[in-house]
């Protein structure tokens, strides 16, 4: 969901990308505000000036929610947890981490520092919006200005909804958590509170589209089944993480891995390899010694028609951090590799052998029988 993206700016070492789900949010908004709102609140004004205060007040939204991010991500690396970056998407923004927070105070802080950015935005925005009008600004800027310190105050009340994933939900789970040192408990409360949540929400957004409110009514229910699938993932995330702790890669990785030859023609690899072992990655081997892999996404690059003409050494990706890992790992370990580079099966390399391949598929399936035996 959050792979792809258009890259907008470096921001402290943090990548801002954007959604494409979240360009349709800008412009419902921009939509929202220049027909909508501000000619309510602001009449007499000219079209124009509505949708330029309606583009305004959208990329203010922007800034708004990257504003909020941020704040999350610079606590989470004074805590030293690492972060990815920063993606904007259709309902709001996301600061992408990689592992779990250390500790319940490390969560505590780097929960709370979103919505308390955002009420100190707020009140910014209130100040501008004070002074321009009693300096005289047009209506125009001094709307659009008081619209976002109302927005940010809202942002904040929102996020701020014990709803686990929601930043109010990380706040009660790092409470929980400090108070029964029993992260499993905390985060499987926190979870069902987040999920029944999502319910109520879906249930008021559908009681509103009956009562004729169409556009509201949607919204609130996809916002409710949004938070419901999330508090579900982020559950059984940390139900995996825990059950992998410290076992090793060796335990999970498949021995005698599928391999190919670099002298392959990528028509072979489609035909006898792809379709018929279905995995999404096959390590390139030549005499034994492995010189990289080849992925599905490096043959959807090549033309259907073509892939006679090509041969797997053209497309081969050489060995490095973000494709292999080590049999004597933690499983963990394989988990935000995997995660950090949006990929599902790593080759497990012991002194430059190719010993097995590890995938997330397995990984899960373990959990599973894990579960089932109640261990
Ligand atoms: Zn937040």
């Amino acid at each position: 969901m959050f792979g792809k993206g258009i890259k907008l700016i470096k921001l402290f070492g943090f990548e801002v990308k954007i959604d494409f789900s979240w360009l349709l949010l800008g412009l419902l908004i921009t939509w929202t505000l220049a027909q909508g709102l501000f000619p309510h609140f602001y009449e007499g004004l000219s079209t124009t000036t509505y949708w330029l205060m309606g583009v305004a007040g959208a990329l203010g939204l922007l800034v708004s929610i990257v504003f909020h991010e941020l704040w999350h991500s610079l606590i989470a690396r004074k805590f030293g947890l690492p972060m990815k970056g920063i993606t904007l998407f259709i309902f709001g923004g996301v600061a992408e981490m990689t592992e779990e927070p250390p500790s319940p105070k490390a969560e505590f802080f780097m929960a709370v520092a979103g919505p308390i950015s955002s009420v100190v935005l707020g009140l910014g925005f209130f100040g501008v919006t004070f002074l321009g009008e009693s300096i005289g600004w047009p209506q125009s800027v001094t709307g659009v200005f008081n619209y976002l310190a109302i927005l940010n105050l809202i942002l904040a009340g929102f996020n701020l909804i014990p709803a686990f994933p929601l930043d109010g939900g990380r706040v009660l789970r790092s409470i929980l958590w400090g108070w029964k040192e029993d992260l499993r408990w905390a985060t499987q409360l926190s979870s069902k509170i987040g999920g029944a949540f999502g319910i109520a929400l879906i249930i008021l957004g559908v009681i509103e589209v009956v009562m004729g409110n169409f556009v509201g009514g949607i919204w609130m229910a996809l916002i409710g089944m949004f938070i419901r699938g999330a508090s579900q993932s982020a559950y059984k995330q940390m139900l995996l993480r825990r059950s992998l702790e410290g076992e090793e890669v060796r335990r999970f990785m498949k021995s005698n891995p599928v391999t190919v030859s670099s002298s392959l023609s990528v028509e072979d690899l489609v035909e006898d390899y792809i379709y018929k072992h279905h995995y999404k990655m096959y390590p390139v081997v030549d005499d034994g010694k492995l010189t990289g892999c080849v992925t599905i996404d490096q043959v959807k690059e090549i033309p259907k028609e073509e892939r006679d003409q090509h041969k797997v050494e053209e497309l081969v990706q050489s060995c490095s951090e973000k494709n292999t890992i080590s049999p004597d790992e933690d499983a963990i370990g394989a988990l935000s590799t995997m995660k950090k580079n949006h990929t599902s099966r790593l080759m497990v390399v012991d002194n430059g052998k190719l010993v097995g391949v590890i995938s997330l598929k397995d990984m899960m399936g373990f959990l599973s029988f894990k579960i089932d035996l109640g261990d």
